[in-house]
Formats: C-alpha cells, structure tokens, sequence
C-alpha cells in the first residue's frame, strides 16, 4: 500500500497546491464583496442590484450542474426560481409560516418538480428535452396566472418579510444582501466541489458521451434526473430569497424570458465552472446598468456584446481565464511507482463464462442478426470475423446491452442477462470498447478512466483516490500513464484507442468485448496491440474480440467464429476455421473459391 500511496504524490501535490490556492483566492474575493456594501456606501438601488445578481446566480449554479456539467438542455429553470419565491411569499404572507421552514417547502418543491422533468430524459434527449422543459415552464406561467384563488393571480404577492436567524434580524439590505452571499458561496463551494465526485464525474461522462457512459457502468438515467433535481433545488434557494429581499412578486418574474436570461447567463461566464455561472449573471445584470447612458440604443448594444462574447469565447469568459491558468501548472507523473494493474481473474470454472442462444436482432426488414449461438470459454481469445454489415458489431451491441434482441437468450457466467441494461451488465464484469471510438473527449485521460474505475458494488470503494490510483494502473498497464493530464481529443488516434481499453479495464471486468481496436492502427501499434491481448489473456481475461487484421487474429485468437448475412457460417480453431470453404468464399467471393 505504500507503494500505492507514494505513486500519485507528484500530481496530487500540484493539485493540492492549485487547489489550495483556488480556494484562499475564492475566500478572498467573497469576503472583500461582502464587506463592500459596509465601506462604500452604496444607494438602496445598487444594493439591490446586487441582491438581484446573488439570487439570480443560484439559479444559474442549478444550470451549471444540469446544462453545463450534464449536457442537458433546460429552458425552465426560471418555473424552479418561482416555485422557491412562492413557497416563500405564500407561505409567508398567506399561512404566516417562518421564512425558514417556507425555504424548505420551496426547495422540496422545487426539487420534486425537477425529479419529475428529469424523468422525461428517459426516452427524450436534445431538442425534445427543450421542448419538453419550455411546455412544463409554459404550464407553470398558465397556472399562476390563471390559478388566482391560490397564486393571487397577475397581481402577485406582496409585502413579503425578510427573515431573521438566531436573533439577527435581516431587514438592513446590507445585512440581507450578506445573507444572499452565504447561500451563494455556499453554492458556489457545492457546484466548484461536485466534478470531483463520482456523481459529478458520471455528469460529465454523460454529457461527453452518453452511450460510452452507460456502456462504462453509469446508470445514466439516474445521473440525469440528479442532475435536474439538484438543479432544480438551487433555483429554488434563489428564488427563495429572491422573494424575501424584493418584498414582492408576480408571475412575471418567473416567465420564459426569465428562463431565457438565465440560460444566457450560464453560457455567457462558462457553462461547464461555477465561477462561470457568477461572472455570467453579474455581467448580464451590470452590464445593462453600464450601459443606460446610451439612451434609446443600450438594448441593441447589449445585445451585441452578448452575442460577440459566446462567438469568441464559447467556452464563455470563465473558460478563457481557466484556460490559461491550468496550461500553466501541469504535473509530471513518475510512472515507475505506480502500481501494477491488479487484474486477475479466476480461470478454474471450466463452464463457459459466455452462453448465448439463437440471439435474434432485426431492424425492420433487416435481419442484422439472424440466429447465433456460441459459447464462450473462460480465459480465451474469441474471435468474431466477417464481411463488413455481416452484423458484428450488432451482436456486440446485443451481448452488452446496447440493443435487446428480438429473441433468443444471454446467459453470463450463468446469469441470465437478456433483459439487462448495460450499465448493469458493466457491474457483473463486462468491459466492452467501441469500432468508432467513444470516449469523454473533453476530459483527462486519467478522468476517462476514473469514470471506467467506479461502480456499484466497486471491490476498491469508490473514494477519489481509490479510484485515481486504479485508473492509474490501468493506464500503465496500456502504457498510457505519461499522458494521464491530456485531453483525450488532443490524443492520437492509437493512444484513444488504448484509453479506451484502459478505462474497461479499470471497471474490474471478467470479460472483454473489444470491437476492431486494430483500425487505425500503424505496424508497431499494431504489435504492441496484441501484446497486450495476450498480456490480458494471461491473467485470465475472457476477450471477445471483433478483428479484420489477419495477422492479428491468428496472432492472439483461441477460437474464431464467422459470421456472414448475420448468420455463423463456421467456428473452430483458426487454421480449420482460415481454411474453410465457406469462409474462404465470403471473404473472398465465390471465384477465389473456385480457384482455390
Ligand atoms: P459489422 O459490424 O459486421 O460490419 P453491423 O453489425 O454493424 O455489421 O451491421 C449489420 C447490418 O445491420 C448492416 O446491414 C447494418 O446496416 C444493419 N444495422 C446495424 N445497426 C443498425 C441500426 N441501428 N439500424 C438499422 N440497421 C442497422
Ligand atoms: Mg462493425
């Protein structure tokens, strides 16, 4: 274990420094904009502003987590807002609740209303889901307006009263604004702290990659709907005090222009930071302040400055700034002492690990696979080969869960694991790669992998360094561990194709699917490619492998089958299998059978 813990200090220390000075640089600049309504004497109109700008980007953090972090489109976020407001003016104002306990059925409110829409990213994605949120904001608007008996109606709420806490009351804007600001940093903190969480991580890996998500073990509909709720539960903290510090509200506050406001100010400061989301919703606030002495022509210029920011900065203005400064401060990584990848799998069953019987998968009138049964035995390279469209990669699909087939049976290591998602299937031990490389692109490569390393039930833990230490190994083993810093999409295409592998490995499979990881590659990549299979294979992996390279399959295969029209035309040992008339036939055509 020692070992272990020495192996990442070189990075962690940097990390820790970065991280150390992130957190006094955020401490200082908190503290110096709470202290400033009490030095400078601000107007009440200014105050408010800035009591505006603190609400609003709680809202904005909640768009951080489901939009920027999660990759999912959500254009009601103001509905959230309103939900917190009224729970506070109603429950204030009407029921003569404490403005504490109208928080809490704000934010329950608020969250189970997200829970609700993030059940919707189920079956819709992309532009349904905006469809979707933009109706549940339409319906939100409908009902308070027109639901006056309860809502008030048009008319709003007002009179609502500020809170006090522990006898301090908050009627000062001074002292309220101050109020704002905790929850704010408080939000900030949260959304800063959550990309560094197995949830966070998963967030991520979802919106870089849903399907490689899912495939890596990720239960992706439950990290969207998370994502929703606790976007949702954020709006609703600001629309909280948001309610308290201006007295009153209406439903216009809460309308889709609002939504809109909010979007643009996620986008504009940078999405995928929660500095990003701060910046945004205080330049989108100011800015219009700066620019009234333009008179009659402000809207128009603001608009345009809107506009040229996202243009050249799509990364929004946070990004530029983060963009230089984590260039600056990159780590080197002594490979040598990390650990070895532990790996082994045991190989003394000698019942297949691999059942699959009359598996049927048709797309309409193509019968893509039509009938295939085989078995897979334990500690062996299993070679799937033929014609392209001869439906490969359809059974790879099938046998991981990417696709149910129309009929027929998969039984792993036993279990019956037709029916199975694959993110569960990931969890009993499947690691699979993909013929068109899938990997979470704007990520680290060591992130990729840690997103492979974690899982239900994980035999490590799922603690962060547990999880940088596996990804790690896994890394070395594949002999990527130099890059671990780097982007993926920065990487060469025979590096992606090795992180790949890596970040299945890490995920403690028992079996491999690995679908052509020879394409692409040059000679030595090549080589070294099939090295590592058969460094795999001795320590017990089960490979199922999908392969075109000749030299490679009769290099590392144990058993090939083919497949031609989604039908198995022949299985055995390579040289019967090479020699086979049929094969010969469909690889070649019917004339070089002739000839031969
Ligand atoms: P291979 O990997 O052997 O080249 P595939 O499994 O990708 O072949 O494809 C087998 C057949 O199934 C092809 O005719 C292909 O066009 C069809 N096919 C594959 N996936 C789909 C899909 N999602 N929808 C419709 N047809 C598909
Ligand atoms: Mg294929």
């Amino acid at each position: 274990m020692n070992q272990v813990s020495a192996s990442t200090r070189p990075a962690r220390v940097a990390r820790g420094a970065r991280f150390s000075v992130g957190v006094a640089a955020f401490a200082i600049v908190a503290l110096v904009v709470a202290f400033v309504p009490f030095v400078v004497p601000l107007t009440p109109y200014v105050l408010n502003i800035f009591m505006q700008a603190a609400t609003y980007a709680i809202a904005v953090l909640g768009m951080t987590v489901v939009l920027g972090y999660t990759g999912q489109i959500n254009l009601a976020q103001a509905s959230f807002f309103g939900l917190g407001a009224y729970a506070v003016g109603l429950g204030t104002v009407v029921l003569g609740l404490n403005f504490w306990v109208t928080l809490l059925l704000g934010i329950g409110l608020a969250t189970v209303a997200g829970f609700v829409l993030g059940l919707t990213t189920l079956r819709l994605g992309g532009h349904y889901l905006a469809m979707i949120t933009i109706s549940f904001q339409q319906i939100f608007d409908l009902v308070m307006v027109n639901w006056a008996g309860v809502t008030q109606g048009p008319d709003g709420i007002a009179g609502i009263g500020r809170p006090s806490l522990f006898g301090l009351q908050f009627t000062d804007d001074r002292m309220y604004l101050v109020l704002c600001l905790a929850f704010l940093y408080a939000a900030v903190a949260f959304v800063w702290w959550l990309p560094h969480t197995r949830i966070g991580r998963a967030m991520r890996a979802v919106r870089e990659n849903e399907l490689a998500a899912e495939v890596t073990g990720v239960h992706t509909l439950r990290v969207k709907v998370t994502a929703f709720t606790l976007s949702a539960g954020l709006a609703g903290v600001g629309g909280a005090f948001y309610a308290a510090g201006f007295a009153y509200i209406s439903p216009d506050n809460f309308n889709f222009a609002r939504s809109i406001e909010f979007l643009t100010m996620t986008l504009l400061g940078g999405a995928d930071s929660a500095f990003g989301g701060v910046v945004g919703t205080g330049l989108l606030i100011v800015l219009p302040e700066w620019l009234r002495f333009l008179k009659d022509i402000y809207l128009a210029v603001y608009g345009l400055a809107v506009i040229l920011i996202m243009v050249f900065l799509p990364a929004g203005i946070w990004g530029l700034v983060r963009g230089r400064f984590v260039r600056a401060t990159a780590a080197t990584v002594d490979v040598d002492s990390i650990a070895p990848l532990s790996l082994d799998v045991p190989t003394d069953n000698p019942a297949p690990i691999l059942t699959v019987e009359n598996i049927a998968k048709h797309f309409g009138g193509v019968k893509a696979v039509d009938g295939i049964s085989l078995e897979v035995a334990r500690g062996t390279v299993h070679t799937l080969i033929g014609p392209n469209g001869s439906g490969k990669t359809t059974t790879l699909n099938v046998l991981n869960g990417i696709y149910k087939p129309t009929s027929g049976g998969i039984k792993l290591d036993g279990i019956d694991i037709t029916g199975m998602s694959p993110h569960q299937r990931a969890g009993l031990g499947i690691g699979r790669t993909f013929q068109n490389i899938r990997l979470f692109a704007s990520m680290s490569v060591v992130e990729n992998v840690m997103v492979g390393a974690q899982r239900a039930n994980n035999p490590i833990g799922n603690t962060r360094a547990a999880l940088h230490h596996r990804a790690l190994s896994a890394l070395k083993f594949v002999g990527m561990a130099e890059q671990m810093h780097v982007t993926v999409k920065n990487l060469p295409y025979g590096h992606q194709r090795l992180i790949e592998i890596a970040r299945a490995l890490a995920g403690h499979p028992s079996f491999l699917l690995l679908d052509e990881p020879a394409a692409g590659l040059n000679l030595t990549e090549k080589k070294n490619l099939g090295e590592l299979l058969k460094r795999l294979k001795g320590h017990g992996m089960t490979i199922f492998l999908i392969e075109h390279d000749i030299s490679l399959i009769e290099q590392v295969s144990d058993t090939i089958t083919v497949l031609n029209f989604g039908k198995k035309i022949a299985e055995g040992k390579p040289d019967e299998v090479m020699s086979h008339p049929e094969v010969v036939a469909a690889y070649l055509g019917e004339n070089a059978h002739a000839d031969a």
